[in-house]
């Protein structure tokens, strides 16, 4: 078993010593590592089973950080940094020749940035180097959102959990490129679009349906559960297909009636976007754990926080 830790202390030595950590940070649990250590970054490989072709985000303790990891900063990505860090927003920008290759999975361009986490902040304050930390899931299951959830995927595959408590927004970070200079929106996350734009004006979403996305979280199937979920515009209508199965339902701020329901969870009675946010996963974690033949997820409104749930649901009722 991992220890479940508040030891910052302890988290040091096993990463100065090429062992992964999994870190609490405000988006989700991370699997962190060293990225100047070819032994715990070819470990988050493994550990995670994420192919090699995916590149890892490399977190950094503040802005003027960037100089070591970045040769070239347009200026819209400095605004946004100095708008948005710490928080959940990462800038894919060129990288210096000193980041090494299975970072970016030999892309020219590495993905940074500063997490939002007292504690992570304090870690990454503390190191000699920044961290690697892909969310602390296998690929392609639904990320964790506490070390709870960590410790479940993991057991006795890592060291330490850092114990951070709920992961306050509770999806991944925006994520954000630049094609001559513009900047280009490669993954929905914690940071709403309107928001992004309110600083750099308008700014295109990357087509998910390309063949080799430049973010593989754009990948079509991703923070799946394993059990079948379909989404649905109207449950009222869409459950009737479901009369002889176990459903659980995951709903934004309304219950429903229904006797084939064997659970429902409502992400935010007051119907609060950021609220639901933070509690998705969560709730998918819980409604994977309950031998359910189907979860039927309601679609959010598509705007605001509303589009990146739309867009986690649409991949985790992929098929
Ligand atoms: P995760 O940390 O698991 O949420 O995944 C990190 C995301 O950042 C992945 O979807 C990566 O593909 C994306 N990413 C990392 N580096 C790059 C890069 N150089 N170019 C584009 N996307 C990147
Ligand atoms: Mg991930």
């Amino acid at each position: 078993m991992p220890i479940i830790s508040k030891d910052i202390s302890k988290a040091i030595a096993l990463l100065n010593d090429d062992k992964l950590v999994a870190i609490p940070t405000e988006t989700v649990y991370g699997l962190a590592g060293n990225i100047y250590s070819e032994t715990a970054v070819k470990a988050i490989f493994e550990t995670k089973k994420r192919p090699l072709f995916n590149p890892l985000i490399v977190h950094i303790p503040n802005l003027d950080y960037i100089e070591n990891i970045v040769s070239y900063m347009p200026e819209k990505a400095r605004a946004l940094a100095k708008a948005f860090w710490p928080g959940p927003l990462t800038l894919v920008l060129p990288k210096k020749d000193t980041i090494p290759d299975l970072i970016t999975a030999g892309k020219a361009t590495v993905a940074v940035r500063v997490p939002n986490h007292p504690v992570t902040l304090e870690l990454l304050g503390k190191l000699q180097f920044p961290l690697a930390a892909p969310s602390a899931n296998p690929f392609n299951r639904i990320s964790p959102t506490t070390a709870q959830h960590v410790e479940d995927y993991f057991k006795d595959k890592i060291d330490m959990i850092l114990d951070g408590g709920a992961c306050k927004n509770g999806i991944e970070s925006t994520i954000i490129g630049f094609e001559d200079d513009h900047p280009i929106i490669y993954r929905l996350g914690s940071i709403s679009t309107e928001d992004i734009e309110a600083v750099v004006g308008k700014i295109p979403i990357k087509n998910k349906k390309e063949s080799s996305p430049n973010a593989p979280g754009m990948l079509n199937k991703h923070y799946a559960p394993s059990t079948p979920t379909v989404l649905s515009a109207n449950i009222l209508e869409d459950i009737k297909k479901y009369t002889d199965k176990r459903v659980g339902l995951l709903a934004f701020n309304k219950s429903i009636e229904d006797a084939s329901i064997y659970h429902q969870i409502i992400l935010s009675e007051k119907g609060d976007l950021a609220e639901a946010t933070a509690k998705l996963y969560d709730a998918l974690h819980q409604l994977d754990h309950l031998n359910l033949d189907i979860i039927i997820a309601e679609i959010f409104p598509d705007y605001g926080l509303g589009k990146s749930i739309n867009d986690r649901l649409q991949r985790a009722a992929y098929n």
